[in-house]
């Protein structure tokens, strides 16, 4: 996991191995599988496990899917229901 880190923007002297995991300090992140980059907490990355959002969201299966997002936020996809029978 904190071989992902790059710098910590809210204390930059500090990496994840110097914090808690449940470190809320905002951090720049790399993927070493897919090379996204992306600003997340130490807490929602490290502490949540929560590696990469693009290969979570490639792998399907991520808590925070399209479709959990979608049916969490009450907006249930019918018309593309309708448009597969057609
Ligand atoms: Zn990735």
């Amino acid at each position: 996991m904190a071989d992902m880190f790059i710098r910590n923007l809210t204390h930059p002297h500090r990496t994840p191995d110097s914090l808690p995991k449940s470190a809320t300090d905002r951090c720049r992140w790399r993927c070493s599988a897919c090379d996204h980059e992306w600003e997340q907490t130490v807490l929602n990355v490290v502490g949540a496990g929560r590696p990469c959002p693009r290969c979570a969201e490639l792998m399907g299966g991520a808590p925070l899917s399209r479709a959990a997002r979608a049916t969490a936020s009450g907006v249930v996809p019918q018309q593309e229901r309708g448009l597969r029978i057609l």
